[in-house]
């Protein structure tokens, strides 16, 4: 299966793309941990990226997409992926499904997670990520009060884009430039809306419902 996942900053995205690549046995690929493995890494990928992350701007198509196509190339991707956190306008868009029609496949559907605002505001003021494997956590919703990460022992820490004049920034960001490829993907005829409010699991739950006709 080929699926992007969509939805504003905080909706769940990278939360449900690790429950749902671990179901179908497919890679998880988030631009945003890769750009910020990169920064973390000290590499020039992650120097260029880091003043773009650091406003909450998006970083430059040309050096999105060159690295999205290396990952997309990689053997592991050939036969399904997630994407998570690209495409995140419609020039990404239309360069993925060229991109993807030269290695002679396409999507098979884009799932819209749909959350309300002042619910993203209080899941991104709240979100812990581990630095060691990347999980995500939420200080209220996962009781987190001790920093450390239940799955793997790892600390916890505050991205630097989750301070609220950024996350601002990042929904306007949203709204201008992603939020038009909700009808782009309609217009596709592959698009589905999945409630993402409630618990993970819900959620969880609901997704894999969606994407059920789509699986063998
Ligand atoms: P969130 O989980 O809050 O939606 P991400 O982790 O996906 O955020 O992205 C963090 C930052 O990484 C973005 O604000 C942007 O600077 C950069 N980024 C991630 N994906 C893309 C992309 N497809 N195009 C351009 N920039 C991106
Ligand atoms: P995105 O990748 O879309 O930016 P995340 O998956 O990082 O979003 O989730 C943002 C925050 O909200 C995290 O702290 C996560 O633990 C929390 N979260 C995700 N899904 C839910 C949910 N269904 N209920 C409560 N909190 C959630």
């Amino acid at each position: 299966m080929r699926l992007v996942l969509v939805g504003p900053p905080g909706a769940g995205k990278g939360t449900q793309a690790q429950f749902i690549a671990s179901n179908l046995s497919i890679p998880k690929i988030s631009t945003g941990d890769i750009f910020r493995a990169n920064v973390s890494g000290g590499t020039e990928l992650g120097k260029l990226a880091k003043e773009y992350m650091d406003r909450g701007d998006l970083v430059p198509d040309e050096v999105t997409i060159a690295m999205v196509r290396d990952r997309l190339s990689e053997s592991d991707a050939q036969d399904g992926f997630l994407l998570d956190g690209f495409p995140r306008n419609v020039p990404q868009a239309e360069i993925l499904k060229k991109m993807l029609a030269e290695f002679g496949v396409a999507l098979d559907i884009v799932l819209e997670l749909v959350v309300d605002d002042d619910e993203v505001v209080r899941r991104l003021a709240g979100r812990r990520t581990c630095s060691q494997c990347g999980r995500i956590w939420h200080v209220d919703f996962d009781d987190k009060k001790d920093d450390v990460c239940d799955a793997c022992g790892g600390r916890l820490y505050q991205r630097d884009d989750d301070k609220e004049q950024t996350v601002r920034h990042r929904l306007e960001v949203y709204q201008e430039q992603t939020a038009p490829l909700v009808s782009f993907y309609a217009d596709e005829g592959i698009l589905v809306g999945v409630d993402a409010t409630g618990p993970v699991e819900e959620v969880t739950q609901r997704a894999m419902e969606a994407l059920g006709p789509f699986t063998d």
